[in-house]
């Protein structure tokens, strides 16, 4: 029933990706876990006059390694935390 209203949104030729509602953050690796945490842009520009460590959105305190490294798996937490909910269809 109704089903001609509920049916899939078509994306057309040249439409852009939804644009993440959640804060923005960068994924670091830390050393001394091995996990990629996620770093609010806020705590990067904090850390940054603070010995190069940052707190991550989990509460963990990152020691970012070299930028060179593979990086690590993705802490669950901060992954929940900085992934926006599914949307739900009605
Ligand atoms: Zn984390």
């Amino acid at each position: 029933m109704f089903s001609f209203l509920a049916g899939p949104r078509r994306r057309r030729a040249g439409d852009r990706p939804p644009v993440p509602s959640g804060p923005l953050a960068i994924w670091m690796t830390c050393v001394e876990d091995g996990r990629e945490h996620g770093v609010t842009d806020e705590e990067v520009a904090r850390g940054s006059r603070h010995g190069g460590r940052y707190v991550a959105v989990c509460g963990h305190l990152v020691t970012p390694g070299s930028m060179t490294c593979a990086p690590g798996r993705r802490c669950r937490a901060c992954h929940a935390a900085l992934t926006p909910p599914a949307r739900t269809r009605w």
